[in-house]
């Protein structure tokens, strides 16, 4: 007798499987978002495949030429860029991000932009009524562009129509509203926003449609989170961006067909989102006199140089457990980075709260921030500025070392297009040729606190 198998319970935020219910995902931490999920079909009987014979799959040596896959451009160039080079036939991608952040936006110019390519697209909505999003496609100027439109939630109904339309790219707003009858869950619930994700990249592959998916970032676990689905599709863009500031970004986190981690810059305006060609010159915008607490970090964002300004504010604070508040940065490598002052050059941070920002909403995930990090917190808690016109940028080790980083050249060419004229990098890693930039490599960070802050 088989034994009757068990229901698994899956996190609505990252999907991590458990076989028990929980109030807190051990995973990712988030409270109330494991949900129940039905089993899977048991499938057939016999425990093994054994050796019952299948068809024989055909083999190739790897030196086949293969040719890159043709791709399609939209026209708007941060958004092909953030696909690898334009849009690939027969590909699934999630666009993911905060309700409300313009990526319905976003879609519809694309939709629009790939319409006037010559690809049939079809944009289908279970957030909005036709006349809603005909609205807002007039209002961006879209109105003629040869776009259809579906409102519709139902999964069986969307494909039957899909596999009639035939058309190259379909865009689905977005699979959280999708509604599979043959799932017995309600709509948003994981196995229903994975079943439609499934169904939706099969799809892709059989017709050799693009697939485009929006998947809202949910704060409530009652509605499945994009991540859920993240590892069934080709291709994973997150839109972020605060809501204060009008600048959005497009991120790569995977992509089967370019490079992961490259950006789309994106400002919002009365028009829609248009292009920022120069994201530095963006970032760096409001810098005025050098600020204490200010330092400008030349990094790398996908395959280009971006520019963006760290700020830093440290204050004597009351409480016992002074505060360590970051955005944009993450806060475990923001208290490494305060050990090793502490612990290598001596600097102390306890008594004060410690508030670290990226400008302009940006996010920076690169350990080459280290050192410009470093030199912001300095800056705040000796209240002295760093040179003017200085860029800076270097891993920082737990001996307090400072570790080469990739790219030197762009970070200094970018630096010096923007009118820098010095920068603060390690020792070590390939020679380069400075480009006009006064170049002041060091080896350690009780050199640079020496240097700069004359201290140490
Ligand atoms: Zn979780």
């Amino acid at each position: 007798m088989a034994k009757a198998s068990k229901s698994n319970f899956v996190c609505a935020n990252c999907g991590n499987v458990t076989t028990k219910w929980s109030g807190r995902c051990e995973a990712c931490g988030e409270w109330n978002s494991i949900q129940e999920e039905a089993p899977l079909g048991t499938g057939p009987a016999s425990k093994t495949i054994g050796a019952a014979r299948g068809r024989r799959v055909t083999l190739s040596d790897l030196a086949a030429e293969e040719a890159p896959p043709p791709r399609t451009s939209s026209g708007i160039a941060e958004f092909d860029r953030v696909l690898g080079g334009g849009l690939v036939p027969a590909s699934a991608i999630l666009v993911g991000g905060d309700p409300g952040i313009g990526k319905s936006t976003l879609l519809l110019q694309a939709a629009a932009a790939f319409a006037a390519e010559g690809l049939k697209v079809v944009y289908i909505s279970g957030e909005e009524a036709s006349a809603q999003i005909r609205m807002r496609a007039q209002r961006l100027g879209l109105g003629a562009a040869p776009v259809m439109l579906g409102a519709e939630t139902n999964l069986r109904d969307i494909l039957t129509t899909l596999e009639a339309e035939k058309p190259d790219l379909a865009i689905i707003d977005s699979v959280q509203t999708m509604w599979a009858d043959h799932v017995e869950s309600a709509p948003g619930s994981v196995s229903q926003v994975r079943a439609a994700a499934h169904e939706l990249t099969a799809f892709a592959k059989r017709r050799n449609t693009a697939v485009i998916l929006v998947g809202h970032v949910t704060k409530e676990g009652q509605i499945a989170g994009p991540r859920v689905v993240e590892h069934m599709v080709d291709t994973v863009l997150y839109f972020e961006g605060e809501r204060g500031h009008q600048f959005r970004i497009l991120r790569a986190v995977k992509n089967r067909f370019g490079p992961a981690d490259e950006i789309g810059v994106f400002e919002m305006t009365g028009g829609g989102l248009s292009e920022v060609p120069n994201p530095s010159a963006l970032f760096l915008s409001e810098r005025g006199q050098p600020a204490p607490g200010s330092v400008v970090f030349a990094g790398i964002e996908g395959t280009r140089p971006v520019l963006c300004e760290f700020q830093a504010l440290v204050a004597p604070t009351p409480l016992a457990q002074p505060r360590r508040t970051t955005v944009g940065w993450d806060g475990g490598r923001l208290a490494m980075i305060l050990a090793v002052l502490e612990a290598r050059c001596g600097i102390p941070f306890a008594g004060l709260d410690v508030y670290l920002n990226v400008a302009g909403g940006m996010k920076i995930s690169e350990p080459a921030a280290d050192l410009a990090v470093a030199a912001a917190l300095l800056s705040a808690r000796e209240d002295a500025g760093l040179p003017p016109e200085t860029v800076v940028f270097g891993e920082i080790s737990l001996s307090g070392a400072l570790r080469p980083v990739s790219q030197t050249e762009n970070r200094l060419k970018e630096a010096q297009k923007l009118g820098f004229s010095a920068a603060i990098a390690p020792e070590g890693g390939k020679a380069v040729d400075p480009s006009g930039l006064k170049l002041n490599r060091m080896s350690d960070l009780a050199a640079f606190v020496g240097d700069v802050f004359g201290a140490g």
